[in-house]
């Protein structure tokens, strides 16, 4: 009996893998589960995850500078030559029967032996008045994708990590000056970043600083600091970390840590047999696309293992 769905997908089968995610960390773990002749299938929400939205990576070994979007692109072609199927959906939840896993989505149920979840994180907000409401109207919470529209303007990034210096560093191709708002007392970039951020005339840092406020009229106008002060700007790039996309996995009881990351071990392993993690989502000390591809490859070995191990038959 056959149930397929509009992507050509037969919704009756159950899957060795189905690997949750579009970004780096998924992609890799579907791929290394393809070469292992599993059956496999990718659900992601949107395709490139995270690093599609930075303007340039230069620490990704064997590519010495490529754009975010320009190697989630290359994922692709790999994952194409492969014939992975990918679905784009998000899963809403998952259930653990006594055989296999049902990962339900607003309108589609998948089965699968195992589940790898790659799901990534979300940008943190500040979480202060004005920032909803000029989201997307001078808030924005990624410079490759809005940046452009500030040309000659004055913008500021609001953290301190090597995410935000990078941010600064494109930003300051287009605007005319770029404050990078820290509430700590040196920024946390990587040496090459930080020295390029001393070094750009466009680039200014205010020092152990929180903003309590954005104000505008119509669009971002200004930015209230917590010593009273009112500071002129066109626009706010907040970059302040993100949280794990892990609900869907504590649902079905694999254990998270204190940030919500959910804990794996050497294998990708999760407290739940059968569910593996990887990449930002997983409580990682060091989060690139390279640790996530690392943590997926190693996913999808122990998916094979375990298959292997159960020998299920259906
Ligand atoms: C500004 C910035 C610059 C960066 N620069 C670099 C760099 O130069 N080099 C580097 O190595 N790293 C860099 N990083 C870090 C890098 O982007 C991440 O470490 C990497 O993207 C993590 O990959 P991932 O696959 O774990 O998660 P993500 O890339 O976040 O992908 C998660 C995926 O899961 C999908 N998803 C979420 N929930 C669901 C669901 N319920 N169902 C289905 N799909 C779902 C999302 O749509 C997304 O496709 C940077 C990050 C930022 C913010």
């Amino acid at each position: 009996m056959f149930n397929i769905d509009m992507n050509g997908i037969d919704l009756e089968k159950v899957f060795d893998l189905i690997v949750l995610g579009g970004g780096p960390a998924a992609i890799s773990c579907a791929i290394y589960a393809a070469r292992f002749a599993m059956d496999i299938l990718i659900i992601g929400k949107t395709f490139g995850g995270l690093i599609a939205t930075t303007h340039v990576v230069e620490n990704y070994p064997a590519i010495t500078s490529i754009s975010g979007q320009g190697l989630m692109n290359m994922f692709k072609d790999h994952m194409d030559s492969l014939n992975i199927p990918y679905i784009s959906d998000e899963i809403q939840s998952i259930e653990k029967t006594d055989d296999y896993f049902i990962l339900h989505s607003f309108f589609q149920k998948f089965k699968a032996k195992t589940v790898c979840i790659a799901t990534g994180s979300e940008r943190k907000k500040l979480g202060i008045p004005g920032e909803e409401e000029f989201a997307g109207r001078g808030v924005s919470y990624c410079a490759t994708c809005d940046g452009p529209f500030y040309k000659d303007k004055v913008v500021c990034v609001i953290g301190g990590s090597d995410s935000a210096a990078k941010e600064a560093l494109f930003l300051s191709q287009n605007a005319k000056k770029v404050y990078i708002i820290y509430r700590g007392g040196e920024i946390r970039a990587e040496p090459i970043n930080k020295k390029r951020v001393y070094e750009n005339e466009g680039i200014e840092i205010i020092y152990k600083t929180n903003i309590i406020e954005i104000k505008g009229n119509g669009a971002v106008r200004s930015v209230i600091f917590d010593n009273g002060k009112e500071f002129k700007v066109d626009g706010v790039f907040i970059e302040i970390g993100s949280k794990p996309n892990s609900d869907l996995a504590k649902r079905v009881g694999v254990k998270t840590n204190e940030k919500g990351e959910i804990i794996i071990n050497r294998k990708s392993e999760t407290n739940v047999p059968g569910i593996f993690a990887s990449g930002d989502v997983a409580n990682s000390p060091f989060k690139q696309a390279i640790t996530g591809v690392a943590e997926g490859v190693i996913a999808a070995y122990s998916a094979f293992d375990y298959i292997k191990e159960i020998d299920i038959e259906y």
